[in-house]
This record gives structure tokens, C-alpha cells and sequence, in this order.
């Protein structure tokens, strides 16, 4: 049975993607998502890589049958939760891409009866050109600033290591990163990812940065003003650009926006409804609204998640008293 809190499953009632009950389903690692890492008490359902890229240690967590985790695509570790009992299905995407990535595989279409799915871009506007060629397109970019500084603006988690690993097998750059991205960078290392980039502020990064170089920093510091004043600092022409799929209908201030997405577009959330054979659809995260209108009008049993009812039970304790 779904709620407002998550799904009252095997007599436990699982949070999905927030904090609202003792156990926590947390699809991957992108702050929207991870709510149950930051409150005390928690027992989290989630992929080593997630735990260890939110810099927690794995924990265990209760063994449900008829629950199973699916790879998700979207960014490293990311799971969707699919939960089968008395011959009903149900699945919940979290984010997922249908694509293959640098850094993650693509996510299966699961068949179900109820389907929860992320719905960002379940917009018709949100047709994304297709990864290869975006990858193309920063690979030309870069190949022609090769005698100036690029500066790439990408989210910490995910989106950096997605860009690193496509410089190091596109461009055969490896990029000078903020602080930050190289935190996230070392978790991805331990998981097995291999990722060539220098950190900034170290020895290395200070020798690459006497000649043209390419870095990455969090998109809310890259902009065409911080290119000036980096190109004064630096006496070299400087190039600054985004890599996000917002960068397909928003404007950003820089001198190239590549819609570099990790999320599913519209065509594949769209394919997801169609192929999982689900007969009712809730739309969850940013964009649930609009998503479940436009289902509606398609003739889908849609709803957003927050016109789910409120849950009968909220603590693991109360679960487990009644199992
Ligand atoms: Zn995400």
C-alpha cells in the first residue's frame, strides 16, 4: 500500500527518497535524495556506492522478501526499489536514465502494476539531444579552446564525474576539480571508478595551470564575469560553459551550455509508462504536477505523489510490533 510516507510493505513501512519513517529507501546520492542520511535514527536502504558516496560506511539493513533493488542508470549507485507481494507489483524509479553513461549503466524497464516514477523532465519540451552528441560537442569545444582555459560548471555529485570521465576518454584530459568534486571523485574511486583529474591547490594542479587547462567547478561560481577576471588573473583567453540538462531550455551565463543529463527525457519516461505495463502512475519529484496532468490527458491512472493518502503506520518499531 503507498502513502504520503513511502510503502507499507511485508508490515514495514518504507520512506522512499525522505525521512518520513524509521526505514528509509534512498535511491541515490544527490541532496534532494538523501534526507534520511542527515536525521539520526535512521535505518537506510541503499547502494554501497550511495552510502559511500554521501561518506557514510554501508550498513545493513532488515532483509524484506519480495523486495529487490534494480540498477537506475542516472549517476553511480543509484537503485530503483521494486517490491513484489501477493502478486502486485510495484516500482519506484528514483531518478534513472535509459542510456548508458561514462561513470553508470542504464536502467532496466521493470514491469509493474504500480509505477512511481521520476518526473523531471516529463514535459514535451524536454527532448534531449542525444548523449553521443553532446559528448561531441564538448569534445569540439575543448579541442578548440586548446590554447585557452575552459572552466566547466557541474554539479558536485554525479555530473562532475560523469564530465571528468568523459574529458579523460574523449579529450584525454584530465581536469583540474574543486575541492569538493575531488571528495566525490575518491568515493567513486573506492567504488572502483577510475576517474584522471587533478585536485585543485596541489602540486600538479599548480604545474598544469602555468599552460592552458581545463577545470570544474560547482555551476553557481562559473559565469562569463569569473571568466574575466580569471583571464586578467591568468593573462590567457578564458572559455566558461555548464554541462546540465537544464542547459536544453534554460539560459545560463557562459559561453557554451551543453545539455549534459543524467535524468531519462520525456521520450524515455514516456517509453518507462508505456513499457512497464503499469495501470496507475505516480509522478514524484520536481515536476509531479504538470507530469500527471499531462498523463491524465493521455488517459493514464496518474496521480503526483503528494495526492497519496496519509500512512497508517510511521515508526519501524510500530512495523515490527505487528509483524
Ligand atoms: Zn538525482
Amino acid at each position: 500500500m503507498l502513502s504520503s510516507s513511502g510503502l507499507l510493505f511485508g508490515g514495514f513501512q518504507i520512506s522512499l527518497d525522505d525521512a518520513l519513517s524509521d526505514l528509509c529507501f534512498v535511491s541515490h546520492a544527490h541532496s534532494d535524495h538523501t534526507a534520511a542520511f542527515r536525521k539520526a535514527g535512521k535505518t537506510i536502504i541503499a547502494s554501497e556506492e550511495t552510502f559511500r558516496i554521501v561518506g557514510r560506511e554501508p550498513q545493513p539493513h532488515p532483509k524484506i522478501g519480495g523486495l529487490s533493488l534494480f540498477p537506475a542508470g542516472h549517476m553511480l549507485g543509484a537503485r530503483q526499489l521494486h517490491a513484489k507481494l501477493d502478486g502486485e507489483t510495484f516500482v519506484y524509479t528514483g531518478d534513472f536514465s535509459l542510456h548508458d553513461s561514462y561513470t553508470a549503466g542504464s536502467a532496466p524497464i521493470l514491469s509493474c502494476d504500480i509505477l512511481m516514477i521520476d518526473s523531471t523532465y516529463c514535459s514535451p519540451s524536454m527532448r534531449l539531444p542525444q548523449r553521443g552528441q553532446v559528448a561531441e560537442g564538448i569534445r569540439r569545444f575543448v579541442a578548440g579552446g586548446e590554447q585557452s582555459i575552459i572552466v566547466f560548471g557541474a554539479y558536485q555529485r554525479g555530473k562532475s564525474q560523469e564530465l571528468i570521465a568523459l574529458l579523460n576518454d574523449e579529450c584525454s584530459v584530465a581536469p583540474v576539480v574543486h575541492e569538493g568534486i575531488a571528495k566525490i571523485c575518491e568515493a567513486y574511486e573506492r567504488c572502483g571508478v577510475r576517474l584522471d583529474y587533478l585536485q585543485a591547490g596541489s602540486e600538479e594542479a599548480k604545474e598544469a595551470m602555468r599552460h592552458p587547462f581545463v577545470a570544474i567547478m560547482p555551476p553557481s561560481k562559473v559565469s562569463r564575469e569569473f571568466g574575466s577576471n580569471l583571464s586578467a588573473a591568468f593573462d590567457r583567453d578564458v572559455l566558461t560553459a555548464v554541462a546540465t540538462g537544464w542547459a536544453h531550455i534554460s539560459v545560463f551565463p557562459v559561453d557554451k551550455a551543453f545539455a549534459l543529463s543524467d535524468h531519462a527525457d520525456f521520450r524515455d519516461t514516456m517509453r518507462y509508462i508505456y513499457e512497464s505495463g503499469a495501470k496507475k502512475i505516480v509522478c514524484a519529484n520536481s515536476g509531479s504536477r504538470a507530469a500527471a496532468l499531462h498523463l491524465r490527458r493521455l488517459g493514464f491512472n496518474a496521480i503526483e505523489k503528494s495526492e497519496l493518502g496519509a500512512p497508517q503506520q510511521t515508526t519501524l518499531q510500530e512495523c515490527m510490533a505487528k509483524k
